[in-house]
């Protein structure tokens, strides 16, 4: 497929600054001149157009595509809009169709305004909507590979594929905290811990971006980091619903993410649906304007989420029209509306403008930070590449690192009697509504919103009934569900119940591979009421439990479902996430003993409903025994602890040293390890670093990560890890906002490695530091 090029720009004052010398920031000044109040405010409008193929359902189809042309023309001549987003009923197409779609708006965009539109897409773990792109771990498992440079090489593969659908903008990454296990888009973020967070974060945009962030690289996207500021932190776990966060937590735990992406060049932010302690935070001034855009420093474009600005008035109920809440959010700092399917956002602006309420300084600002990103992004000059300039679509080079992260990803988190890997001949029962799905693999976001379209276009990759198959022989594998999946209904729905069917087929077998987990869903339809695993899927466990023969549980889940119930039966337990199209391949290789698994949970898995916590926060029951202790969860029953995760051979931790004893408060220092393989196999080891401060102002984090790195050894082999720090590493959000490093002892404990350290003076940082 060639598509021809769109012509180029064809305002001739446009064309002419497009062309001159002058630089990226002059140009844009120069293009706002020609743009009249409602191109401007077109600019600042984004919204979803119908792609109309043959019949309803049809998602990948021979037929040409269509655009609705009466919408089409509506946008863009009458509304001048510069943006558009994701597909009419979710569908995914090949690239070369999303060629074909965007080359027509384009065309029409570049003769009407003179400014190509900006087309944004939700390739949150491969490129979404395209037919045959490459699918990694959703983020959650990313993170379990505690491997930011595995995670920098993904985005690489996203955005290149991504481009090659002529899309040049990326909603992703997310960089939002999951500290609540209910939350239903905890898969989404990088777990509880913000400094582990950051770091993949920092990945993400690289990989995304490039280093030098040069958008007019055409195998790079603008990153959208995502959802600003505090989203996850629901109380009640439950998406879009009100949370409580006070400004010290908010600043200690949820903005250093955000701060260490802005920091890495992110070029576009979207903002959190949410209400935060009764303000919705796309009506925020102060989170909006003074914190992201003035002590933040973001220069770049702010997005809104999916209808957030009308929803300041019918849901949230702090705008009594929608009018009014187009005033707030613009006023506030929002620069793109996300509409998505009217133009009322368009005309109301428009009216405010003229009746003094929005000033035109606000508007100018707005379009200025949009007309950059197109601008760095070439697409004044190439506003949809040709696809065949991306031989590498879907290519094994890809596919192979996809693999990597989704066998780097898998956690191991029990394994009594050394039962895994299984041995060579082994008899297997693989049963459970995960054991056969690729839709749970992938998880939501995958080829279509709800991930509901998956089992369609991933046929050609293997679930982990076939990839067991593949690998232990087909004659020594048995398959029964016991539990399936209710496809028409909510993701929850179960159906096929026959338990009995599946402890018959475990006759005869040896080792019982039990997957269990959730089904697909994304966003608020994924609202959870009960935490624990449903219930036939934990009679299925105790059922086959009672065969007596070794059952290893497979949690294919986004989000740790609690199974304190039957854990105590299972021989085995295995995390694998939502690891992606080689999810089936990866646990199969792992189970084999092919690879050994080095997957660290990222988050806490909590044992009880009510004893939910992250590993940093202050447990409620502090005792003398855990000070300095590397496990505080003794104290907080926990099934599994963050950075918990086994390996096939075992690593013994020893002669930590500290370069100094004493410090002040700007000096550097480092802390060593000596990590020894004391195995017979090769194995993978994630080096975590922990401080604590012994006491504070304000009482201080249990203990807090700060820094981590994966190594690999050879069987009996040693390596010393080093890791340097700055006293204001150690530093934490004061009762007056600022970040702080207070005098007195700190422990650093790397495994049960510890060694203190004394901060000889008290300094305050400005707030941004850290
Ligand atoms: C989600 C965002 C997403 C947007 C566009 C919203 O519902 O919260 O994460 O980027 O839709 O699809």
């Amino acid at each position: 497929f060639d598509s021809p090029d769109v012509d180029p720009v064809q305002k001739n004052n446009i064309e002419n600054i497009v062309k001159s010398k002058l630089s990226t920031e002059e140009k844009v000044d120069k293009i706002l001149k020609e743009l009249t109040l409602e191109e401007k405010v077109g600019q600042m409008t984004q919204i979803t157009l119908d792609v109309i193929t043959k019949g309803e359902n049809v998602f990948v189809s021979d037929e040409p595509l269509t655009l609705d042309q009466k919408l089409l023309e509506e946008a863009i001549k009458k509304y001048k809009i510069g943006s558009v987003l994701n597909t009419a009923n979710n569908r995914a197409r090949t690239p070369e169709k999303w060629n074909e779609v965007i080359t027509q708006i384009q065309k029409l965009a570049m003769k009407e305004i003179g400014v190509p539109v900006l087309y944004g897409v939700d390739a949150i773990h491969g490129t979404t909507y395209t037919a045959g792109a490459t699918f990694f771990p959703q983020q959650i498992g990313m993170a379990a590979t505690w491997n930011p440079d595995l995670n920098k090489q993904g985005c690489a593969v996203t955005a290149y594929e991504t481009r090659a659908s002529s899309i040049p903008w990326d909603f992703s990454p997310v960089l939002d905290m999951g500290r609540n296990p209910a939350w239903p888009r905890i898969w989404e973020t990088y777990g509880e811990d913000v400094y582990l967070t950051s770091q993949m974060g920092i990945a993400a945009v690289d990989g995304y971006e490039g280093v030098n962030n040069d958008l007019s690289d055409e195998t790079k996207v603008a990153a959208c980091i995502k959802h600003f500021i505090g989203y996850g932190s629901e109380k009640s776990g439950k998406d879009r619903t009100p949370s409580y966060l006070p400004e010290v937590e908010l600043r200690e735990h949820y903005m250093p993410s955000y701060k260490a992406a802005i920091d890495a060049g992110a070029h576009t932010i979207m903002i959190n649906s949410g209400i935060i302690n009764g303000t919705p935070v796309h009506a925020s001034y102060k989170l909006l304007t003074e914190l992201l855009k003035e002590e933040l420093g973001f220069k770049g474009l702010v997005v809104t989420d999916w209808a957030d600005i009308e929803n300041l008035h019918n849901r949230d109920k702090v705008a009594d029209t929608h009018k009014e809440a187009v005033k707030q959010s613009i006023n506030a700092g929002i620069d793109m509306s996300m509409v998505p399917y009217n133009f009322k956002f368009a005309d109301y602006l428009i009216e405010l403008v003229q009746e003094g309420e929005v000033p035109m300084s606000r508007i100018d600002d707005a379009v200025r930070r949009i007309l950059t990103v197109k601008m760095e992004l070439g697409l004044f000059e190439k506003p949809a590449p040709k696809v065949k300039e991306y031989p590498d679509f879907g290519s094994e080079k890809h596919e192979k690192i996809a693999y990597n992260a989704a066998s780097e990803s898998i956690t191991l988190l029990k394994n009594n009697k050394d039962i895994l890997p299984l041995k060579e001949g082994t008899k297997l029962l693989v049963t459970g509504p995960n054991a056969n799905s690729m839709r749970t693999l992938n998880g939501g976001w995958t080829y279509s919103w709800q991930g509901e379209k998956v089992e369609e276009f991933a046929k050609d990759y293997n679930t982990i009934l076939e990839a067991v198959e593949n690998k232990f022989g087909k004659e020594n594998v048995k398959f029964a569900a016991g539990v399936e999946y209710n496809h028409e209904g909510q993701y929850y729905e179960e159906k096929n119940i026959d338990i009995d069917a599946a402890v018959k087929a475990a006759e005869g077998t040896d080792v019982i591979l039990l997957c269990l987990g959730e089904n697909t869903y994304t966003e608020t339809p994924g609202n959870l009421h009960d935490l624990y695993i449903s219930q036939n899927q934990r009679k299925l466990a105790e059922a086959l439990a009672k065969t007596g023969k070794p059952v290893v549980l497979v949690l294919n889940e986004g989000r740790p479902r609690l199974i304190s119930q039957f854990e105590s039966e299972m021989t085995a337990v295995v995390h694998t996430y939502l690891p992606g199209n080689f999810g089936g391949d990866a646990l199969a290789d792992i189970l084999s003993g092919e690879v050994n698994p080095s997957g660290k949970l990222p988050y806490s898995y909590p044992m009880y409903p009510n004893s939910l916590g992250t590993y940093d926060h202050k447990p409620s029951e502090a005792s003398e025994k855990m000070e300095g202790m590397y496990d505080y969860n003794s104290s907080l029953p926990l099934q599994y602890a963050f950075g918990h995760g086994l390996s096939y051979t075992t690593f013994d931790y020893s002669d930590i040293t500290i370069s100094k004893s004493d410090i002040g408060p700007d000096e550097q220092f480092t802390v060593k390890v000596k990590v020894k393989n004391t195995g017979n196999r090769a194995g993978k080891e994630v080096v975590q670093l922990y401080s604590k401060d012994l006491y504070a102002s304000i009482t201080p984090d249990n203990k807090r990560l700060r820094r981590f790195e994966k190594i690999n050894l050879e069987a009996g082999e040693s390596q010393e890890v080093v890791f340097t720090l700055k006293a204001r590493d150690l530093a934490f959000v004061d009762a007056d906002l600022n970040w702080t490093v207070e005098k007195g002892e700190f422990r650093f404990m790397i495994d049960d490695q510890s060694v203190s350290l004394n901060v000889s003076e008290t300094k305050k940082f400005d707030k941004l530091s850290n």
